[in-house]
């Protein structure tokens, strides 16, 4: 692969802090849509539109969230949700975000590692690989960091999403 491209909607990395800000000193996630494409041996995320689980009663049985964790512990429950933003944007559910709300981790925990890992090994999003968006702030400002992390399968190429438009 010669080169690996993320961009978001401006929208899309609002909502994604103000869901996490309205959400924090809990870390919290969801699910991102979009399109993707693999020519020219580039492959190309652009995030259009986002979900954040911890907005929708329903779902808050399939996560546990705490100030420094964010776990799934229901794969069903999950592709319920991908569904509901599929339904929701019409477009591809292409891979899961979450948040490191005060915190100086700007990269993903071992713990994330293995999750996206597993998504790997089981396909999920084949024939492309799983896309994994962290957003962090530290305590001393509420400026975000935006990581796009590809799980590659030996390695993870961490990328800083180019805002559409800019
Ligand atoms: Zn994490």
């Amino acid at each position: 692969m010669r080169d690996v491209n993320v961009s978001i909607f401006p929208g899309v990395a609002q909502a994604l802090a103000g869901i996490s800000f309205r959400h924090a000193p809990d870390e919290t996630g969801g699910v991102l849509v979009g399109t993707r494409s693999f020519q020219d041996d580039v492959l190309e995320y652009n995030i259009l539109g986002v979900l954040g689980v911890a907005d929708f009663d329903e779902f808050k049985d399939i996560y546990t969230a705490t100030p420094t964790s964010f776990v799934c512990n229901d794969r069903l429950g999950w592709a319920n949700l991908a569904l509901k933003a599929v339904e929701t944007f019409g477009m591809s559910y292409i891979g899961d975000w979450h948040s490191h709300p005060r915190c100086s981790l700007t990269t993903l925990s071992s713990q994330d590692i293995s999750f996206i890992a597993e998504q790997f090994m089981l396909g999920q999003f084949r024939p492309y690989p799983p896309l994994h968006v962290l957003l962090s702030w530290s305590a001393k400002t509420p400026a975000v960091n935006i990581s796009a992390n590809i799980m590659l399968g030996k390695y993870i190429a961490v990328i800083k999403p180019q805002i559409l438009g800019n």
